[in-house]
């Protein structure tokens, strides 16, 4: 029995960001496998600098984005590549952002339509000052030259 027992001290601290309550700084890190599932070929489409998107076997409706069954019908979607021009339906201007686009702000999103699509792709518009923004505004898709798989491999500029 040892009645002087104690646990090791370390020499890092504690960041505490408030008392009360008491708010407390703490590192979290984890690494997380996502599956894309059917949404796998959008994804392979974009490291070919192809945009892919859905259309219905049964009713043709084109959807910009990958959906496994239509809205409009219910029927099974097939994949379509879709053009990889088109205009600005609309726009925002984000001035705040998740952390991940937090040092890219302000930054543009656009809602893009396509010639023979009947939904909209949202992206961002690179190359174009906030205040040059402009709905019909004709715009083409650049792909980020090594893929990440994310959504954000694909963005549009100005034509
Ligand atoms: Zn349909």
């Amino acid at each position: 029995m040892n009645k002087n027992a104690k646990l090791p001290e370390t020499e890092d601290g504690t960041v505490l960001f408030n008392v009360d309550p008491i708010i407390v700084k703490q590192h979290y890190e984890i690494d997380y496998l996502h599956s894309y599932a059917q949404d796998s070929p959008f994804f392979a489409g974009l490291a070919k600098k192809k945009l892919l998107g859905s259309r219905c076997a049964a009713c043709d409706y084109t959807y910009a984005t990958p959906r496994g069954h239509c809205m409009e019908c219910g029927g099974a979607t097939d994949w379509v590549e879709i053009p990889l021009h088109g205009r600005v339906h609309t726009y925002t201007t984000c001035y705040f952002g998740g952390e991940a686009f937090l040092k890219e702000t302000p930054f543009t999103l656009v809602l893009v339509e396509f010639d023979g699509v009947d939904t909209l792709f949202l992206s961002r518009l690179v190359g174009v000052e906030p205040e040059e923004a402009a709905i019909g505004m004709q715009v083409k898709a650049r792909f980020l030259r090594n893929a990440k798989f994310r959504p954000t491999d694909v963005y549009f500029v100005p034509e």
